[in-house]
């Protein structure tokens, strides 16, 4: 699933830096993702790391962009070209 920000956000600036997929943009007056970048940073960490750095926690998951996770990990496939060439990436987890 891609995350969202809620208009709860309060632009504290944290997140951006955070997201391994440079999903995360400033839009028109709050913070933006992106969902076709978005992997729920599978590939990269075990947890989302925006959520886990959003003081308000206003980022929920995108409803209008519900993945299963090996569509993520295919996503993130895409952006990274290879899953192999990922430094960062783990193996596929067993079931769950
Ligand atoms: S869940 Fe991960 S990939 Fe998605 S926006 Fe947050 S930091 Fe970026
Ligand atoms: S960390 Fe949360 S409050 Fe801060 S800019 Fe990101 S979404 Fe907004």
């Amino acid at each position: 699933m891609a995350l969202m920000i809620t208009d709860e956000c309060i632009n504290c600036d944290v997140c951006e830096p955070e997201c391994p997929n440079d999903a995360i943009s400033m839009g028109e007056s709050i913070y933006e993702i992106d969902p076709h970048k978005c992997t729920e940073c599978v590939g990269h960490f075990d947890e989302p790391q925006c959520v886990q750095i959003c003081p308000v926690a206003c980022i929920p998951v995108n409803p209008q962009h519900v993945e299963t996770r090996e569509t993520l990990w295919q996503k993130f496939d895409r952006l990274t070209g290879s899953r192999a060439d990922a430094g960062a990436a783990t193996s596929l987890p067993s079931q769950g």
